[in-house]
């Protein structure tokens, strides 16, 4: 019974186990909760050395899915699938269309996009087999790369919790630290360089830091470094993780606002730990949702101004997080947890009037019917 404990616990509706000895497809989907609508997220492929790594990973990533959906206002669910494998040796044509007939057969319960370690050219394989995959190239009708979504909300979220800290929303010579020069960090740093703020900017990759200094001015840091640098705004635009017990002690900021994911190394801990040192902890899931905001787009036929326009919504998004924080004395990623929830509570009470719709066919809505 363990497992079904394990997906009991943070309530995930639906775990399947793809495999095929002809492709080589180890695979798994999560469906974590589609209260909201059908669960989008995107396929990971990485070398997870255990089945356990993956499970747990994809887990996480699912749920993560569903709050981020519901905050953004979307109706939309969590959900995410991991593909055990090597991403530069073992991707090919049968891999990803034996992947797209296991999406296919959930029947639009689950919709599936591009992540780590896989691309738009994988996803056109996905495509061939079902067309519940988004992140699809512009040619073939889809919405291309996320990232000027991503980054202009993770723009104007900055912008919010500037007007919280100082009262007024210009980034106008304030000092931000970027750690990442990659996709989102490149757009994000053309907004904030536009506006008249200070850079500092640090990549483990020089090239990647030099693309960026083709379009905007940037003091360059060692990447060991920016966690130190003196800064009105520290924003992570790399890696999870990051913000553990080791780097916060070395923060040197107001503000924390960036779009990589999963920043904080433990929620609790480190969510508590950036309040006690009266840093403004933008939640990551809130703040990059542009990237899901982008995909919704392209289920409804897409137009990137139209994407543009909803991710500007991301300010006031912000503004609600933080005064329920404050109002409720909870850490900013607390507050937002708590609205999450709020919503999918509410929402599942929809179930009482149209009970025979599946596309509102959640947990929270099935537990809302009760
Ligand atoms: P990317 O791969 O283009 O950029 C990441 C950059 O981080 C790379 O240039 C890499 O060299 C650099 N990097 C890696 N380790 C580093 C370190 N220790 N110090 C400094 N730099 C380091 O990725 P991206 O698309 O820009 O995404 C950045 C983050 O935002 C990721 O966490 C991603 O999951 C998240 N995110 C992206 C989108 C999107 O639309 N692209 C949407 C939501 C969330």
């Amino acid at each position: 019974m363990e497992l079904f404990e394990r997906f009991e616990e943070k309530g995930h509706e639906q775990v399947l186990f793809c495999s095929n000895k002809e492709s080589g497809l180890r695979a798994i989907i999560a469906i974590h909760d589609t209260t909201l609508g059908p669960a989008v997220g995107g396929a990971r492929m990485w070398n997870y050395q255990t089945v356990d790594e993956a499970l747990k990973d994809v887990l996480r990533l699912s749920r993560t899915m569903t709050y981020k959906a519901s905050v953004a206002g979307l109706n939309f669910g969590g959900g995410k699938a991991v593909i055990i494998g090597d991403s530069s040796k073992q991707k090919n044509e049968l891999l990803f269309r034996t992947f797209g007939k296991y999406v296919d057969g959930l029947a639009g319960r689950y919709i599936t996009a591009e992540d780590v370690g896989t691309d738009v050219r994988d996803m056109e394989y996905v495509r061939m087999e079902t067309k519940y995959v988004t992140g699809i190239s512009k040619a073939l009708g889809g919405s291309g790369d996320p990232s000027p979504v991503t980054a202009y909300g993770v723009y104007v979220g900055m912008k919010a919790a500037a007007k919280e800290r100082w009262g007024n929303d210009s980034l106008r010579g304030r000092k931000i630290a970027i750690q990442g020069a990659g996709q989102v960090a490149r757009y994000l740093c053309e907004h904030l360089y536009s506006e008249g703020a200070e850079l500092y900017i640090a990549d483990i990759r020089d090239s990647q830091v030099k693309r960026v200094l083709e379009t905007v001015k940037a003091h360059v840091v060692d990447p060991n470094e920016i966690y130190d640098q003196k800064v009105d705004i520290f924003s992570p635009n790399a890696l999870g993780g990051i913000l553990n017990n080791k780097t916060i002690e070395k923060l040197n900021c107001e503000i924390v606002a960036g779009g990589a994911n999963n920043q904080l190394e433990s929620e609790n801990v480190h969510g508590q730990a950036l309040l006690e040192k009266n840093i403004l902890y933008i939640p990551d899931y809130v703040i990059n949702a542009g990237g899901l905001i982008n995909v919704a787009n392209e289920l409804e036929g897409y137009r990137q101004d139209r994407a543009m326009k909803q991710a500007e919504a991301i300010y006031e998004v912000v503004r609600n997080i933080i005064k329920v924080s404050l109002e409720q004395k909870l850490p900013t990623h607390a507050a937002s947890n708590k609205i999450a929830e709020e919503r999918l509570i509410n929402i599942g009470k929809l179930r009482n009037i149209y009970s025979g719709s599946s596309y509102y066919s959640g947990r929270l809505g099935e537990l809302a019917r009760k």
